[in-house]
Formats: structure tokens, C-alpha cells, sequence
């Protein structure tokens, strides 16, 4: 058995994206592991952190049925629309 395979994940601090498996996300890496031990990553589209390796929020959405963020977000996160940047002025 092998181990299971985790993304490679390249950060663009300059432009503000994170390169994960060749998919480009608006956000940044944490300092921190998660709980999983993978990396944090975090989408500025969703204002929320992420775990590529496991396609899975660190956290729940807030449940506010006019939060801008939460509204769209998906149950995984590559469901979703990672590349597009937030777009609050
Ligand atoms: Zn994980
Ligand atoms: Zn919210």
C-alpha cells in the first residue's frame, strides 16, 4: 500500500495565489498544520481555510443565509470557484 498521494502546492506570495496541482486558488499558506497535518490553505473567494490533500473545509460555514462568502461556498472546496478572487472592491 502506498501512501496516499498529497498535492504539490506551490505559493505565489507577490501575486497572492497558491498553485495546488497545477489549479491556481486566490489565498495564501498558513504557518500552520491542520488537525490532518496537511497544509492550511487559505481562499480569499470563501474567507475560509482549506485542506487540498483531503478536499476539505478546516471550518464551517457561518450558516448566515446572506454571508457573502459562505452562500456559495461549496461542500468541498474544489467544487468550487477557487480561482476566482473575492470581489469586494
Ligand atoms: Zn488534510
Ligand atoms: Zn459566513
Amino acid at each position: 500500500m502506498s501512501p496516499p498521494r498529497e498535492p504539490v502546492i506551490v505559493e505565489d506570495k507577490v501575486k497572492g495565489v497558491v498553485i495546488i496541482d497545477g489549479v491556481r486558488v486566490w489565498g495564501f499558506v498558513d504557518d500552520r498544520l491542520g488537525e490532518c497535518l496537511h497544509t492550511r490553505i487559505y481562499s480569499e473567494r470563501y474567507d475560509a481555510y482549506f485542506c487540498a490533500a483531503d478536499n476539505a473545509w478546516f471550518e464551517r460555514a457561518c450558516g448566515d443565509e446572506s454571508c457573502e462568502f459562505c452562500r456559495d461556498r461549496p461542500a468541498h472546496p474544489f467544487d468550487g470557484a477557487l480561482d476566482e478572487p473575492n470581489m469586494r472592491p
